[in-house]
C-alpha cells in the first residue's frame, strides 16, 4: 500500500505493508484524511518522521472488537484518547494525559490502510452519518477540538465573542460559538477570508471572549486591545516565538487567558452531533487533493490559497 512520510524535509509517498490486526482493534481502508494545522506545524518545525494525518474517514475491513462496529462500517475518527485514570484525566485535562499523547493510528492518516486500537473504537470512532459526505465528516476531529475550546470559554448567552483568524478553524469556532449562544464577530487580515466568513468586525466593541485561532504573534496585541476588561482570551494556536501576555494586563484588567488543546472523547460526541444535525456546516470549506499531491496541498495551505485540504486516498 501507499503512505506518505516526511523525511529530510521532504514529503515522499512510499510503498509499505498493510497493517495487521494486533489482538483487539480494526484495520480500516482510508477514503480520505483532512490536513490539519498541526500537521503543518510538524513540518514547519522540521520534525523527522512525524505521524501526519489524523482526520480520517474510511471503511472497516477487518475487526476484532467488543464494540458495535463491524466489517463494512464506514467510519470517521480521530487519533488520541486518554486513560481516564491519571491525575490529568481526573481533573478533566484529558489532552494532557500521557496515554492521550502516546496513542495514535498506525502508520498515519495519509495512508491507504490504517490500524486502530480497541481504545480508538471505543472513544474516537463514529459511524459516517447518511446525510454527510466523507469529506464533510472528516471535520469530526477538528470540530471536536473547537468544541472543547468553546466549552472551556463558558460563553454566556448574548456575550460578544471575537474570533481572530478566519481560516477553517476560525469558521468552525464562529459557528460553534453561535450554537452556544454567543454573538459572533470575526477578524482576519486577509480580506477574502473576512468576506467568506460573513462575519463583521467592530473596532468600537470590547469583547467578552476572544478566540485566538491565528498563529501570528501580532494577534496577541490585537486580542489585548479588543478584549473587555474582565473578559477571556482563549489561546487556540501556537506562535513561532516566545511572545506572550503581559502580567499587568492580566492583573489590572482581570483577564482570563486560557489554553485549549485537542479534544476529549466527550467533545467528539458533541462535534459528531453538531455535524450530523447541520448546526455546524462545512460544505465547500475544503479542497480535494490526491495522495501524491500532498506536498501541493501543504503549500496551498501555508500560502492561504485554500482554507483546508482533504486528501483522497
Ligand atoms: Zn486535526
Ligand atoms: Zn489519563
Amino acid at each position: 500500500m501507499k503512505r506518505a512520510v516526511y523525511q529530510n524535509e521532504e514529503i515522499k509517498i512510499i510503498e509499505c505493508n498493510v497493517p495487521k490486526l494486533k489482538g483487539l482493534g480494526a484495520v480500516i481502508k482510508v477514503y480520505g484524511c483532512g490536513l490539519c494545522g498541526s500537521d503543518i506545524v510538524k513540518i514547519r518545525e522540521k520534525k523527522d518522521n512525524p505521524i501526519l494525518g489524523h482526520e480520517v474517514v474510511g471503511e472497516i475491513i477487518e475487526i476484532n472488537s467488543k464494540t458495535k462496529f463491524k466489517v463494512g462500517d464506514k467510519v470517521a475518527l480521530g487519533h488520541h484518547f486518554p486513560c481516564f485514570k491519571c491525575e490529568y484525566c481526573k481533573n478533566g485535562s484529558y489532552s494532557m494525559c500521557e496515554g492521550f499523547k502516546s496513542t495514535n493510528i498506525e502508520p498515519c492518516g495519509f495512508s491507504e490502510y490504517i490500524y486502530v486500537t480497541e481504545g480508538h473504537l471505543k472513544n474516537t470512532v463514529f459511524s459516517v452519518p447518511k446525510n454527510l459526505t466523507y469529506e464533510e465528516i472528516s471535520f469530526l476531529e477538528p470540530l471536536s477540538c473547537v468544541v472543547r475550546a468553546v466549552e472551556r470559554a463558558e460563553i454566556k448567552k448574548g456575550q460578544k465573542v471575537l474570533v481572530l483568524g478566519l481560516g477553517s478553524i476560525g469558521n468552525l469556532m464562529a459557528q460553534t460559538t453561535r450554537v452556544y449562544g454567543g454573538k459572533v464577530y470575526g477578524y482576519d487580515i486577509n480580506e477574502e477570508r473576512q468576506k467568506y466568513s460573513k462575519l463583521k468586525f467592530d473596532p468600537n466593541i470590547r469583547y467578552n471572549v476572544i478566540f485566538m485561532t491565528s498563529g501570528a504573534s501580532a494577534s496577541i496585541e490585537t486580542a489585548l486591545k479588543y478584549v473587555l476588561s474582565g473578559g477571556k482570551i482563549v489561546v487556540f494556536a501556537s506562535v513561532k516565538d516566545e511572545t506572550g501576555y503581559i502580567n499587568n494586563d492580566i492583573y489590572y484588567r482581570e483577564l482570563t487567558v486560557l489554553g485549549s488543546y485537542s479534544p476529549a472523547p466527550y467533545d467528539y460526541k458533541i462535534s459528531y452531533n453538531l455535524l450530523k444535525s447541520g448546526k455546524v456546516k462545512v460544505k465547500g470549506m475544503s479542497m480535494n487533493y490526491k495522495l501524491d499531491e500532498l506536498s501541493k496541498a501543504i503549500q496551498d495551505t501555508i500560502s492561504n490559497k485554500i482554507m483546508k485540504a482533504y486528501i483522497e486516498l
